[in-house]
């Protein structure tokens, strides 16, 4: 899978892309990232890339023709590629997004700053999206949440490709709580269950777990997990008047 980024600050990815999972993609050529630097394609003596807003107001604006100069050339370099704009007006990134977004050849994320994009580059772009509600000071931070998650997807690029079948959002549920030595830790004593060498009673306790999980911390999700009539109730026991 290949990824192009257009940013201001391709030097704010360098060490990130080194570590674990993802360096180790890189390496293995699973997984390849070129970066396009926005400051190239900036306009005039000064290489700018942003300007007032139009009807006045605070900050800056980046300007059309960089960030759409920027999109064409590596367009013209890839052009199979979906062009991603980071912006907390997109839609909400999610675990079932990451997963389609694998199935792409390649994916080139625009990172903004200041105030945002010029409205007119959305009609540039493939998609739109936003990695939660709150606001960020760039789009850097953002493209490597979505280029992980992503990668994540990419089959090779994690050790045991269960991992994404099982955790938490892949289901619906979170993910069932898990324990490793001692068995003993401050008092706190691993479930006898996962001990128990019993792989059936094991499933159940997990399953167990990541309703009541899920219940507590995220029940808007619960609206679309397969429950069975047992959980369902459980879980509607439990819940506050
Ligand atoms: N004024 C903009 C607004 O209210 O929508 C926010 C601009 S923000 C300070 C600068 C840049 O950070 C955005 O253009 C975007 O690329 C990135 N960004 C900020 N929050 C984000 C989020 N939640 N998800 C994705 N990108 C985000």
């Amino acid at each position: 899978m290949k990824f192009n980024v257009i940013t201001l600050f391709p030097e704010f990815f360098e060490s990130p892309l080194k570590a674990g999972l993802m360096g180790k993609a890189l390496d293995g050529a699973l997984v390849e990232v070129s970066f396009t630097d926005l400051r190239a394609f900036g306009e005039g003596r000064h290489k700018t890339t942003d300007d007032t807003p139009f009807g006045g107001g605070a900050g800056m604006v980046m300007k059309p023709g960089p960030v759409v100069a920027a999109i064409e050339a590596v367009r013209a370099e890839d052009p199979e590629t979906s062009v991603v704009l980071l912006t907390p007006q997109g839609e909400l990134f999610s675990h079932e997004r990451a997963r389609t977004l694998s199935e792409e050849r390649s994916l080139t994320f625009v990172c903004g700053r200041y105030e945002g994009f010029d409205e007119r580059i959305r009609a540039f772009v493939d998609y739109e999206l936003s990695i939660g509600d709150f606001v960020l000071m760039g789009g850097e931070v953002a493209t490597l949440a979505i280029m992980e998650a992503a990668a994540r997807f990419v089959p090779g690029v994690l050790g045991d490709s269960a991992s994404t079948e099982e955790e938490s959002h892949s289901t619906g549920l979170l993910e069932y709580p898990h324990y490793t030595r001692p068995r003993e830790f401050r008092g706190m004593e691993v479930p006898e269950v996962l001990l128990s060498g019993n792989h059936a009673e094991i499933e159940k306790w997990r399953r167990t777990r990541s309703v009541e999980r899920t219940a507590k911390s995220r029940p808007d999700l619960l609206e679309f997990a397969d429950l069975t009539p047992e959980e369902l109730a459980a879980v509607k026991i439990g819940a506050p008047e």
